[in-house]
């Protein structure tokens, strides 16, 4: 069985992706109606595909699956030391988006569409935004800049009082970490199909796909 590996090298792919991204989007753009609506598609997935991937890793079964086996355990005993995540260096925070993100690139190089390459800009600034937002809902709010409390208070990231409520035992509601706007729905949905269904991997992986997939879908009606 596959272990998922992290490296550098993801995080130095992931750049040169943005480079190329940038020059083929600036030699042959998109529409423009078509790239804002991607970005705004890709930020707000971005939240609920956050949620399902917690929930996925704090379930105890995934301890049981080696492809996730080390994921799933940073993320269990996050429940254990909240604080570690403002303590680490704030790079080993980021990087683990890395791989995903270079996985990203490659599909968008394959579907040769500049809609594509939008989706792939647009997910490295979301995941970024989602990894800030959790640290910064776990950082003492003294500490936190003033601008984000700011984007907190308003709901536009996640606040540390919402966050909070994942973090009381049994860890079974409000799993969502970028902005929250997800976890009302999410919520219900985990109520009503339990957190400890591996259903919730099919569902994370068309959610996590669905960005590209209405790329396609648009560049194909497009061309007719
Ligand atoms: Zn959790
Ligand atoms: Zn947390």
């Amino acid at each position: 069985m596959v272990t998922i590996g992290y490296s550098r090298a993801f995080t130095y792919t992931m750049i040169g992706g943005l480079v190329w991204s940038a020059w083929a989007l600036v030699r042959s753009p998109p529409p423009l109606f078509d790239a804002v609506f991607l970005l705004v598609l890709c930020l707000v997935a971005t939240d609920l595909i956050s949620g399902l991937l917690h929930v996925i890793l704090d379930n105890p079964r995934s301890l049981d699956i080696p492809a996730i086996r080390g994921l799933a355990e940073g993320f269990q005993r996050h429940h254990e030391n909240p604080a570690r995540i403002y303590e680490m260096p704030l790079y080993e925070h980021l990087y683990v988006m890395h791989m995903l993100l270079t996985i990203l690139f490659v599909a968008a190089l394959a579907a040769r569409d500049g809609r594509a390459l939008v989706v792939f800009v647009s997910m490295v600034l979301a995941l970024h935004i989602m990894q800030m937002g959790h640290l910064w809902s776990h950082v003492p709010p003294a500490r936190v800049p003033r601008a984000v409390r700011a984007l907190q208070a308003a709901g536009v990231l996640l606040s540390k009082p919402q966050h909070d409520q994942h973090h009381t035992a049994p860890f079974d509601r409000h799993f969502c970490i970028m902005t929250g706007m997800c976890n009302a729905p999410l919520n219900v949905a985990v109520g009503v199909i339990g957190r400890t269904t591996h259903w919730w991997i099919a569902i994370f992986l068309v959610a996590a796909a669905s960005p590209l997939a209405v790329a396609m879908l648009m560049a194909r009606l497009h061309a007719r």
